[in-house]
């Protein structure tokens, strides 16, 4: 049994000594001790099915034995060289993850997280085209520090920081926007920002395959591809960020971008890379990561023989427990269960996504789609009560987000929607 500190006396510490900025998604927030596979554990023994998975973050599942046999193993050899000398851990993980990649990606840079890998695509996007300009979506999150601020396109994500060189282009939805699914009316706004927002050529575009932050957002089809074309035309890079969508997650493939028949020039990931472990990566080809070698350009814990060891454990276990094809299949059960909840409740405005990459969108309206807000909190705080934890999101916070781990059974899944059934009923 737990003997540490309660919930309230964390909470009380959280407040006095660290960041007011921080938040937490549950009127009684949850005292978390224990992970395993997709099941999480509180302070009093009380078991939760994890349908958010750390935000796409767990993706073989908590603390799977694997993954925390190769770590412990590497710690005790070494944990940290510096890149100077020579380890195999690094190595023998940017094979591995090089293999996994389309075309001539195979050139690898490690990262300790998301924005730096961003941060690092752009500068390196920047370099590549002699070209400032990047477009990126409307409603996407990239990171939060300098260009990725920039990049990512909520204002609740923004401070009030100068901002250079971006652009945001119409966001490709097709429950929200505009043009609904026609991908291409969507992309003809990337082409005016091009022709009436910069000298004509730009340096990159990056966008998410799937917009998780934003709200389980899939782009319409045939934005990518046309988009893709304009950039190329441009002269610029085209940037994938699969920090949420990659490894495997969305079922059909192993990286988002590829259900939109695209290839990018760079592709940055974070999160299922480590399974929990803080690690993040820039893939590109050989020709444009060459720029780097103009200046010096280093990175102190990016690929330490830990983090790169705990990768290549992570994809072994993708491979032997076939979590992508788990996706696929327990991810469209799900899928088609939530939609059914979907008629039964007109608070229920969308069902969407892929694999285990889904999401639910209330509304207390249908044809105005009008954000039901406060909705969304009572039932996330019902289903908590209830033993399942699912994530928010989407801009007015209106979006059930859920990305369990990739480990997640059909089981699983009919707890979570009855779960969610009866508190939808409670409203
Ligand atoms: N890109 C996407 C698509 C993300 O969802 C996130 C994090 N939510 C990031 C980048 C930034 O990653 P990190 O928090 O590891 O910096």
């Amino acid at each position: 049994p737990y003997v540490g500190p309660t919930a309230e006396e964390i909470l009380a510490k959280r407040k006095e000594y660290l960041s007011p900025s921080l938040f937490h998604l549950y009127k009684n927030p949850v005292n978390i001790v224990e992970g395993k596979m997709q099941y999480l554990f509180d302070d009093k023994g009380r078991r939760y099915v994890d349908a958010f998975g750390g935000i796409a973050t767990v993706c073989c599942g908590h603390c799977h034995p694997d993954v925390v046999e190769a770590i412990m193993s590497q710690t005790k050899r070494l944990q940290h060289s510096t890149v100077l000398y020579l380890n195999n851990a690094i190595t023998d993980f940017a094979e591995a993850l090089a293999s996994k990649l389309p075309s001539n990606l195979k050139v690898v840079f490690f990262t300790n997280s998301g924005t730096e890998a961003n941060e690092l695509a752009i500068m390196i996007a920047r370099l590549y085209t002699g070209c400032h300009d990047i477009i990126s979506i409307r409603n996407a999150y990239h990171g939060n520090a300098a260009a990725t601020m920039g990049a990512t396109a909520q204002s609740i994500w923004k401070f009030n920081v100068v901002q250079s060189g971006v652009h945001h282009a119409l966001n490709p939805d097709p429950y929200r926007g505009v043009f609904g699914s026609n991908g291409e009316m969507y992309a003809r706004d990337v082409q005016d920002i091009i022709n009436f927002g910069t000298s004509g050529n730009v340096a990159a575009f990056l966008s998410e395959a799937i917009q998780g932050v934003g709200g389980i957002i899939e782009l319409a089809p045939g934005y990518l591809p046309a988009v893709y074309s304009s950039i190329k035309k441009a002269g610029g890079l085209c940037i994938a960020d699969e920090v949420q969508s990659g490894f495997a997650r969305t079922g059909s493939h192993f990286w988002g971008f590829e259900s939109h028949g695209v290839v990018p020039d760079i592709v940055t990931m974070a999160k299922g890379i480590g399974n929990g472990i803080p690690l993040g990566a820039v893939v590109t080809t050989p020709e444009i990561a060459e720029v780097l070698t103009r200046r010096s350009y280093f990175n102190t814990f990016g690929g330490n023989p830990v983090c790169t060891a705990a990768g290549l454990a992570v994809l072994q276990v993708i491979e032997k427990e076939k979590l992508q094809e788990n996706a696929a299949l327990v991810g469209s059960y799900l899928k088609d269960r939530l939609t059914a909840l979907k008629d039964k409740y007109e608070l229920i405005g969308d069902v969407r996504g892929r694999g285990l990459m889904l999401g639910v969108e209330l509304v207390t309206d249908c044809e105005l789609k009008t954000p039901a807000k406060a909705e969304t909190l009572h039932v996330m705080d019902q289903m908590k009560e209830l033993g399942v934890l699912v994530g928010k999101g989407g801009y007015y916070g209106n979006v059930f987000r859920i990305t369990p781990p990739l480990c997640f059974s059909k089981e699983d899944a009919d707890f979570l929607v009855d779960a969610m059934d009866l508190s939808l009923s409670t409203l």
